[in-house]
């Protein structure tokens, strides 16, 4: 099987399992315990916040580790839209169609149950969100604006600086959800300028069921889970210790070998773009031809039945993704799909390729080399 879904997940790293291990049957304490096991432990999520905030420029007691990407999104969303309308009765929140459903359910939950007010921002042809689109929905009810730095379905890579600067100039707070960007981008929060940050460990070599959530100093959120005082108060449970052990090491792999992987799957990426255009009839890529992340390429192909390609890329020994994989199954169109203007016989047809760091030529050529027969193949019994 060759994998081309890094998007969807990646394996652990080798070097991040192994820093994990002692913490399942050696040092199993628990952080909160008084006694030197508990103190081992406690000091293993305090060296992995510190390992986590030197990657992030941020002071140790900003981040909160939660169980995943989504927790993250949630709570961000979730726990400032609560404070704030605790504190000052003010209800809007400002996001986009093209976010992880980690966002976009939870801001139209927030909306339908909660009351809040909601407003989608408009996007550009590439799937991003302008600077002026946000700035001209802004108003003096707002809370929050959430926007991706990187979309997992189309690659594309939000202005994130320049956003946080018009929301930091009105005064509301801004979330960047960095989920899949953290792989191949700078998640620097005083460059980005963002007051909130979510992170997930399986898209960086990590384990999957662990996250991050950044909070910049001052801000206030409403805690979803109370019990408690883990995580400076804001996020009750006991800590997962090994996983938040592998979450930094992955992390600070990552940020220490960035150039280096995306020199690796950014001429492969381009390869890939490259041929499928020139090969594929009637295909067009999806997201920023060049602000997009290095490893991933997304396309669609019109009157092709997306996800019989994909069943038919797996029998032939391929795996990838077509839009994001909690959809995969699902016949109903990508929403970000479709509301970058596709209609229906191109949105059906969209496919996703994403790279990583055991992607070799040879997997891209011989992928490259079925394709074409196979979008054939899949057009011809859709017709
Ligand atoms: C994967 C992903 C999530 C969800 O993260 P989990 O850790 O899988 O819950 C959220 N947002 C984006 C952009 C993602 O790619």
């Amino acid at each position: 099987m060759i994998y081309l879904d890094y998007a969807a997940t990646t394996p652990v790293d080798q070097r991040v399992l192994d820093v994990m291990m002692p913490y399942f049957r050696e040092n199993y304490g628990n952080p909160s315990s008084v006694h030197r096991l508990g103190q081992k432990a406690e000091t293993a999520i305090d060296s992995a916040r510190e390992k986590v905030a030197a990657v992030l420029h941020c002071k140790p007691e900003e981040i909160i580790f939660t169980s995943c990407g989504t927790e993250s999104d949630n709570f961000a969303l979730r726990g400032a839209m609560m404070a704030r309308r605790n504190a000052s009765g003010e209800t809007w929140i400002l996001t986009s169609k093209t976010e992880h459903h980690a966002v976009s359910k939870t801001a139209e939950q927030l909306e339908k149950e909660y009351g809040f007010q909601l407003e989608w921002l408009d996007i550009n042809k590439h799937g991003g969100v302008s600077p002026e689109s946000l700035s001209k929905a802004v108003c003096n009810n707002t809370v929050l604006a959430s926007l991706m730095l990187a979309n997992n379905e189309i690659g594309t890579i939000n202005l994130i600086a320049d956003l946080a600067k018009i929301a930091k100039a009105n005064h509301i707070l801004f979330h960047t959800d960095a989920v899949q960007a953290a792989a191949y981008l700078d998640v620097n929060v005083e460059k980005l300028g963002v007051d909130l940050m979510s992170l997930g460990g399986h898209k960086f070599y990590g384990p999957k069921g662990v996250g991050a959530l950044y909070v910049r100093k001052g801000t206030k959120l409403l805690p979803h889970m109370t019990g408690g005082g883990q995580e400076n108060r804001q996020r009750a449970g006991t800590q997962n210790v090994p996983y938040i052990v592998g979450f930094a090491e992955a992390l600070r792999l990552t940020a220490e070998e960035r150039e280096a992987r995306t020199a690796h799957v950014k001429p492969l990426r381009d390869q890939i773009i490259g041929r499928v255009l020139e090969e594929i009839p009637d295909s067009q890529l999806t997201g920023h031809p060049e602000n997009r992340l290095p490893n991933h390429a997304s396309f669609v192909f019109k009157d092709v039945d997306g996800n019989l390609l994909l069943q038919m890329l797996d029998s032939a020994g391929f795996a990838c993704s077509s839009g994001s994989a909690c959809k995969t199954g699902n016949p109903e169109p990508s929403e970000v799909i479709t509301s970058l203007g596709h209609s229906l016989d191109w949105a059906l047809g969209s496919l996703r390729i994403t790279l990583g760091v055991d992607s070799t030529p040879e997997h891209v050529d011989s992928f490259l080399k079925a394709l074409p027969e196979l979008v054939e193949k899949v057009r011809k019994l859709h017709n």
